[in-house]
């Protein structure tokens, strides 16, 4: 019997066969990545290889970097294994990656969410024997409101403020849920965004995404220019001069942490909203169920309990220890639960 056909190393998950590490967090010669966020998309690969829609932000990010692009769908043999990305819902151009020998097929899900968001390439189950997949929000406490019900609070917060002479600040990652959380929000005024968020937008509204239109706030731009306005931020731009330029502001988090009151709490948001770019715990499970496979391995996440769920479930189960966890992959501690 030949090796496991993916193995895990202190580089990253890894295939013998094919040569190749799957968002590997150590430099390596060759790196298959399945999206463009820092903890999965790292700097000092020798050649890089990601969806054509991903592509584009990692060359901006990383720099000068030896990369190429790969369609969903499309097969490419790489040494004795053959690979193909498929969407995994999560953010524009994210993918999970199928690696297959013989008969034998495996899945890295990287991150990934079930439900379609209207910007991402809707996720797609792909049928599998060992599916490995991230638990991040893995569980049964986390459950997500449909996107819908999640938009009609933003609108009514931001009308909210508006009303009251305040600006609304909310703070997202800037790849993915930035830009997801522009295209749930009325057309009730231009939307402005600090820097970071700006670039990435610019970046995916270039490739092709509908995306509305967006005002980076520069020198000039503040409470007078644009009463009651929405600006979209990343966290660590709240607190700071640059958002005081609004004046009286309301701040809100948008995150599946904030599910968690204490964590919502102890950041000082009064306002978070649940809205996450990873599956919660139904979406988890349904994906799981779907992939058909009898194995599966849990990564960054709730990895213990989520295991020990999958084995009563009649999975067999295990453990992968990465170093991914970025976007909104810290796990809460104890108390957050509380
Ligand atoms: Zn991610
Ligand atoms: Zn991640």
């Amino acid at each position: 019997m030949s090796a496991q056909l993916l193995s895990f190393t202190d580089r990253g998950i890894y295939c013998a066969e094919g040569g190749f590490y799957i968002d590997p967090w150590r430099p390596v010669d060759r790196a298959l990545i399945t999206h463009g966020h820092s903890d999965h998309a790292r700097w000092g690969h020798g050649h890089y290889l990601c969806t054509h829609q991903a592509l584009p932000v990692i060359r901006h990010r990383l720099g000068q970097i030896t990369a190429e692009g790969i369609g969903y769908g499309e097969t490419r043999q790489i040494g004795g294994v053959e690979v193909s990305f498929h969407p995994a819902g999560h953010v524009p151009g994210s993918a999970q990656i199928r690696v297959a020998r013989g008969g034998e097929v495996w899945v890295v899900s990287g991150d990934y969410k079930v439900e379609d968001d209207g910007l991402s390439e809707p996720f797609v189950p792909v049928p599998c024997h060992t599916f490995i997949s991230e638990c991040t929000f893995g569980l049964p406490l986390f459950r997500w409101q449909p996107q819908a019900v999640v938009a009609a609070q933003l609108a009514a917060w931001w009308q909210a403020n508006a009303a009251e002479g305040r600006a609304s600040i909310l703070a997202a990652y800037g790849l993915g849920k930035a830009q997801r959380l522009m295209t749930m929000l009325p057309e009730a005024g231009p939307i402005l965004t600090h820097g970071a968020v700006e670039e990435t937008t610019r970046i995916l509204r270039d490739q092709g995404y509908r995306l509305p239109p967006t005002i980076r706030v520069t020198a000039g731009i503040d409470a007078k220019s644009h009463p009651g306005a929405l600006i979209i931020a990343p966290p660590s731009a709240l607190g700071t001069p640059w958002a005081r330029r609004f004046g009286p502001a309301s701040a809100a988090f948008a995150s599946g942490w904030m599910a968690l009151r204490g964590i919502r709490r102890r950041r000082g948001f009064g306002t978070g909203f649940v809205i996450s770019d990873h599956a919660d715990w139904p979406g988890l499970n349904t994906a799981i169920h779907a992939t058909g496979a009898e194995r599966v391995f849990v990564t960054h996440g709730y990895t213990t309990p989520f295991r020990r769920w999958l084995e009563e479930q009649g999975y067999e189960a295990g453990i992968v220890q990465t170093e991914f966890g970025g976007d909104e992959a810290e796990t809460a501690s104890e108390a957050d639960l509380a």
